[in-house]
């Protein structure tokens, strides 16, 4: 299988982990969680054709970047149906302005469904419905790759104090969803708040307390 081209950079002031996917024959790629900034991520971005601007979910600190970041390079947002939903309600808005300081998002371009698959070049890129964080939260898997957002960190889980949330629901979508993946499986979180930048399904398997304490003892 072809090894896909991973870049990510640190953005905003709750430093979200942008990435960029590429496949590295084509040039072909995906800018996931486009967290502002949205001049330097098309710099950042020139030498690939961006098929898609992703969102591992709506909070407006990893979709800032969405509108502006489209009119540069002309790629179209996609995010989960149930996250689009969400951040369009009266709810959702709520979550944005008055939790998270920031505008909600604009409505995506694509909807996403858990089990879609996405081309990108070489690379196939399937989404991965993981709800808890947000109910729309996704995963992306790239070639044993998984992009975890705010869903699964290094040695934790995302939050599930805002609106919309639910720890329950966060891990029953770890424990039927990720840990069926291969040990080896790398995990690049949505941002760096464990030891490492990213880390191993194996390794959250054996050290992460969420999944040992919650999932595997339960
Ligand atoms: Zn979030
Ligand atoms: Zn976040």
């Amino acid at each position: 299988m072809p090894t896909p081209v991973i870049k990510s950079l640190r953005i905003g002031e709750y430093e979200v982990l942008t990435y960029l996917v590429a496949c590295p024959r084509t040039g072909q790629a995906v800018i996931i969680d486009p967290a502002g900034e949205a001049r330097r991520l098309a710099q950042w971005a020139r030498d690939y054709e961006i098929k898609y601007i992703l969102n591992t979910h709506g909070h407006p600190d990893h979709t800032l970047a969405n509108a502006e970041l489209k009119e540069l390079i002309q790629a179209p947002v996609a995010m989960h149906q149930d996250d689009d939903d969400f951040f369009a309600s009266e709810e959702g808005k709520a979550v944005s302005t008055q939790e998270l300081h920031l505008p909600p998002p604009p409505r995506a371009d694509v909807r996403l469904s858990h089990g879609q698959a996405l081309q990108v070049g070489d690379l196939r890129l399937e989404v991965i419905h993981t709800p808890g964080h947000t109910p729309g939260s996704v995963c992306f898997l790239v070639e044993g790759n998984l992009f975890t957002g705010d869903t699964l960190f290094v040695g934790a889980v995302g939050r599930t104090d805002l609106g919309g949330a639910s720890l329950q629901t966060l891990l029953d979508s770890i424990e039927r969803r990720l840990l069926p993946l291969p040990d080896k499986t790398i995990i690049h979180p949505g941002h760096d708040y464990g030891d490492t930048p990213a880390s191993t399904l194996g390794r959250e398997r054996e050290e992460n307390p969420f999944i040992t304490d919650f999932i595997l003892d339960a």
